[in-house]
């Protein structure tokens, strides 16, 4: 018999934090997740399994990222009002925010008076903040309703096109099944690929759009962090186009 087993990650909640959201520019409140490595069989497990990490989720804009419990002085265990979070969980946030907060007051005012180092780092971060997010997404197969209906179409196909082939010829239901699967297929495999352009139309072009669009950045700059990102490797360098990122952040 064959056994489906291995280890896989989870994810339990573990609290709240207040801290800085790259995306959103300002400080937020966070969804804390404890990450554990947890064996399973046919992927059932049991346990939290053991600590690899922490990671914290903006409850604004949903960007995750990797998180140090040791870097707040406590985890909160309800969602607070901002202001009653930040002086429980991360009291001396304000304070070493203040040299990032000056740089978002001239991001905003004067974009273009940055120099082309402080913008390119700048284009760059929101990428990176969003990298893990798709790299999430592409790393497993995902069913939205687009895919679900395209399986429900194949199926569909299948029972029609033998039944429309029988009633044109005796010999026709065998050809047309062939062209029912064949179509079938062509159905769900489009589906697939237009479910992760959906994804990311979604899910990572406005939080990006939201980041760059105080930075006013240029069609070249957009190219130039897409390629970085491709080169390194990132698929968030290659799902998307300078030109439409550029369009959702005017
Ligand atoms: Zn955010």
């Amino acid at each position: 018999m064959f056994i489906v087993w291995g280890r896989k990650i989870t994810r339990r909640p573990a609290g709240f934090v207040a801290d800085y959201c790259g995306i959103c520019r300002e400080p937020k409140r966070f969804r804390l997740s404890r990450l554990g490595s947890v064996g399973h069989v046919y992927y059932i497990s049991v346990g939290e399994g053991k600590l690899v990490g922490y990671e914290r989720t903006c409850m604004s804009c949903g960007t995750f990222s990797p998180a140090a419990v040791s870097d707040y002085r406590k985890i909160a265990k309800t969602a607070l009002p901002l202001e009653t979070l930040k002086q429980e969980t991360c009291p001396g946030l304000d304070a070493a925010m203040a040299e990032r907060r000056a740089l978002d007051e001239r991001v905003k005012t004067a974009p273009h008076l940055l120099s082309p180092n402080e913008r390119l780092g700048l284009i760059r971060s929101p990428f990176n903040l969003l990298s893990p997010k798709v790299e999430k997404r592409f790393a497993s197969t995902n069913l939205d309703g687009g895919v679900v209906g395209a399986i429900a179409g194949a199926i569909g196909l299948m029972i029609v096109c033998p039944a429309v082939g029988a009633a044109i010829s005796t010999e026709g239901a065998g050809p047309a099944m062939v062209i029912g699967m064949g179509l079938g297929l062509a159905l769900i495999i489009w589906q697939f690929i237009a479910a992760g352009q959906r994804f990311m139309r979604k899910e990572i072009l406005p939080p990006l759009a939201k980041a760059l669009a105080p930075l006013k950045p240029s069609e070249a700059e957009i190219e130039q962090a897409l390629r970085d990102f491709r080169k390194a490797g990132h698929k968030i360098g290659g799902k998307l186009k300078a030109a439409e990122i550029l369009q959702s952040a005017r």
